[in-house]
């Protein structure tokens, strides 16, 4: 197993045609930062920083969160890292925030969770930016919202962020080299105002797994629901689509960090809508490396135009039927 990945490690990720996708991998977990090394992903396209509050049996400390996203960033050296603002609350509640989290949701999905509870309560989304802006000292900062549903959820998280900076340069603390705020994009609602928040946000990444629930109206953790709905299916496809085009012209960065990007045929259909940034598991990244290097982007781009006006009857079984002719 080893083997197989130090092989895949070193392969470019460009398609036949000569297009560069970039894959990074998500990441949540201090040790999971050493796997971009093993596995040759471009970076971390999510940090999941709830991870950290989750292993945690009270509220972490900031310099317990400072130490981490510094070392986080030591690890990953000169290759980019995207850390996102908690998403606790919903399917992660925590012990010593329960109280108020279950107080609560009968759709914890849909409830107070992610960027909705840290733009009220404070104090926490507060310790978390003075965290990241010290940790990132001396090097770029990422930041990036989860759950954004309206475009002044982003202007106010950055609000928070924007304090603290102002509060760092007053104080003469070191600051990150730069800084770049972002979005997950996996609330369906946003892609409405995709116009309105394209001019503030430096990156945006698709969330598939809760655009996908929210789509479908079909809670991601049921199992009874886990096969009914097709990451392939044209609802989603072409929802993609529409903010790719949405996308073109601007210089934001767009991507993918569900698990959707790291499955072969999801990946394909993603390329061939134009996503040409992909973030996925650590153990998905040097299969679809592979995958990319027998990828041309114009014939699957036509592939994917075709079907997403006609839809085939099974989309999963002609994209198979095309990588595999
Ligand atoms: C997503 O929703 O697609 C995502 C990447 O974030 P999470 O799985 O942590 O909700
Ligand atoms: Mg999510």
């Amino acid at each position: 197993r080893k083997a197989a990945y130090a092989a895949m490690r070193d392969i470019e990720p460009f398609t036949r045609d000569g297009t560069r996708i970039e894959v990074m991998m998500n990441a949540g977990l201090r040790d999971d930062v050493a796997m971009l090394a093993v596995s040759g992903a471009d970076g971390i396209g999510l940090y999941r920083t709830e991870f950290q509050f989750l292993v945690s049996a009270a509220l972490p400390q900031r310099d317990r969160q400072t130490r981490l996203y510094r070392d986080v960033l030591e690890t990953a050296g000169s290759k980019k890292v995207i850390f996102r603002t908690v998403d606790i609350g919903g399917d992660k509640s925590l012990p010593y925030l329960a109280s108020e989290t279950s107080r609560q949701d009968e759709n914890p999905a849909m409830g107070w969770r992610a960027l909705r509870l840290a733009l009220e309560r404070e104090g926490l989304m507060k310790v978390q930016a003075r965290a990241l802006l010290e940790g990132a000292a001396g090097y770029e900062l990422n930041v990036m919202f989860p759950m954004v549903s309206e475009v002044w959820e982003f202007d106010a998280a950055k609000a928070v962020f924007e304090g603290q900076l102002e509060f760092l340069k007053k104080h003469k603390h070191k600051l990150p080299s730069v800084i770049r705020y972002g979005v997950m994009l996996e609330v369906p609602s946003l892609a409405e105002c995709l116009d309105l928040l394209l001019p503030k946000v430096s990156f945006i990444s698709i969330g598939t797994n809760d655009l996908t629930q929210f789509l479908f109206a079909a809670d991601r953790a049921n199992p009874m629901l886990a096969e009914r709905y097709d990451w392939l299916s044209p609802s989603i496809l072409r929802f993609l689509r529409r903010v790719v085009l949405g996308c073109t012209g601007h210089p934001v960065d767009l991507g993918v960090c569900g698990e959707m990007g790291g499955r072969r045929l999801e990946a394909l259909a993603l390329i061939g809508i134009g996503i040409r940034r992909l973030s996925i598991t650590p153990a998905a990244v040097g299969p679809i490396k592979e995958l990319i290097r027998k990828v041309d982007t114009r014939e699957i781009g036509e592939a994917m135009a075709g079907w997403l006006a006609n839809p085939p009857e099974n989309m999963r079984a002609a994209l198979l039927e095309w990588a595999e002719a």
